[in-house]
């Protein structure tokens, strides 16, 4: 597949914007790709149509050809479609118990997943009760028991003769008398959706209050995931999802078409059999993963990092001249703020380096806080006083410290580092020369 992408790339080959015949040549690849990873076809035709619009006419990005950058809008959509960041499992406050109720087809993955969900619980000082609510295979209650006790965890349990919604409302009087904080419900699926399953599953919440109901999918059964997680969400409502079995070859696309058709975020994917198998979800790995186009992604990834390191280059150049002016602080502060992080180049910047020690969190608010109050200070100059800060006399200062709403003491001291950095780097030849961090950046 990416030998085709490339030869698509190398058939695009204007500059500038993304013409629509660029998108379009990259989102015919785009969807195959997206099928083949068993995305569904409704979902992958809506999130073409998504992503066309609003690809044509953006700018091509320095070091990208057209189709990387459709690509790269593609990514970025996909992040962003799954959720853009992980989600946890949300607990009752304080010593409240959480009831969490595990609902999936047979064979999903519920019973094993209930325990990996315990161990993580556990590690984090809580006690959960694990409830055998599957009746129907006998195996299964034995089957949660022996993974209960793998974990060293309770596991509740009364036989097949109980209703399920019975067997619930009874852990929870053992759980409130037995110290518990978290029970799981580990409920039986069917091998197709099924109205006495959500039935069963709707008189367990009449029974109980269910805090959080967790759909568990095998990502192998592709663009079935669709009609299951659009059944279970009608039925009886989720609030979030685990894709189990994503150690197999599948690329996954379930993931994708569960979130787009029922909103619900995945909290966490299935890796593997063994009990501790179980990965918080990533949203950009998991589009990684669908796309299948990892060495294009990473290509993608170069271009951004070496363009931050044509301009870390530029800069370090004007440091190592004491060139380096008040504009160039501004510039830099603009580009950290689009790494996302303050610490990683923090230590590279004029003054900011002698501050970097004194602070214990770089990333903290108090340091946001400071930079936003030098930001105010670089806009009250003029631009010459900014290119050229030897201009700044008394009189400039205190203007300068009406303008940012600061004492003419804030003034004096971060153009007193200012100067101190720029000496520094005088004396230093060499110290600002090579390649900044591993991937060239700050
Ligand atoms: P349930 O019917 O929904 O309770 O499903 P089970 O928990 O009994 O799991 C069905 C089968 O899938 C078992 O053989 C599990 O070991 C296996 N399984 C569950 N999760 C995973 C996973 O993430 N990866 C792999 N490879 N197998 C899994
Ligand atoms: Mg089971």
């Amino acid at each position: 597949l990416s030998e085709k992408l490339q030869n698509v790339f190398k058939n695009l080959r204007s500059k500038g914007r993304l013409t629509e015949a660029d998108v379009k040549a990259a989102l015919r690849e785009v969807k195959m790709a997206l099928l083949e990873a068993d995305v569904n076809f409704k979902v992958v035709k809506g999130f073409i149509k998504d992503v066309q619009e609003r690809a044509i006419g953006q700018d091509v990005m320095n070091g990208l050809n057209p189709g990387q950058m459709v690509i790269k809008i593609v990514n970025e959509e996909l992040i962003r479609l799954m959720g853009s960041e992980t989600t946890e499992i949300k607990l009752q406050p304080g010593s409240a118990i959480t009831v969490i109720m595990m609902a999936g087809l047979q064979g999903a993955g519920k019973t094993t997943t209930t325990a990996k969900l315990a161990g993580k619980f556990k590690l984090k000082g809580k006690k959960p009760l694990l409830v055998a609510c599957d009746v129907y295979r006998p195996a299964a209650i034995k089957q949660l028991e022996i993974n209960g006790e793998k974990q060293g965890v309770e596991v509740f349990s009364m036989g097949n003769k109980n209703k399920p919604a019975d067997i619930a409302k009874a852990a929870m009087e053992h759980a409130a008398k037995n110290g518990n904080n978290i029970v799981i419900l580990d409920t039986a699926g069917r091998l197709h959706i099924d109205e006495d399953m959500m039935a069963e599953l709707q008189e367990i919440k009449e029974a109980v209050t269910v805090h959080q109901t967790i759909l568990v999918v095998d990502a192998m059964t592709g663009q079935d995931a669709v009609n299951v997680a659009s059944s279970f969400n009608d039925k009886i409502g989720i609030d979030g999802v685990i894709v189990t079995k994503l150690d197999g070859d599948t690329r996954g696309g379930a993931a994708l078409s569960i979130k787009a058709v029922t909103g619900r975020p995945i909290l966490y994917v299935g890796m593997g059999e063994k009990l501790s198998d179980l990965e918080q979800f990533y949203p950009d790995r998991m589009a990684s993963r669908i796309l299948g186009m990892g060495d294009v992604l990473s290509l993608i990834e170069k271009a951004g990092a070496e363009l931050d390191e044509e301009k870390a280059k530029k800069m370090a150049d004007k440091m190592k001249k004491a060139q380096f002016d008040f504009e160039d602080y501004l510039d830099s502060m603009e580009q950290m703020r689009k790494m996302g992080g303050l610490s990683s180049i923090m230590g590279m910047m004029p003054g900011m380096g002698n501050m970097a020690g004194k602070m214990p969190d770089l990333d903290s608010e108090e340091s946001e806080k400071k930079m936003a109050q030098m930001e105010a200070m670089i806009f009250s100059m003029t631009p010459e006083e900014r290119r050229n800060p030897d201009l700044l006399n008394p009189s400039r200062k205190h203007r300068i410290a009406k303008g940012a709403g600061v004492d003419i003491a804030d003034v004096n001291r971060m153009v007193k580092q200012f100067n101190e950095s720029r000496k520094m780097m005088k004396k230093l030849p060499g110290l600002m020369g090579g390649k900044g961090g591993k991937r060239g950046r700050f």
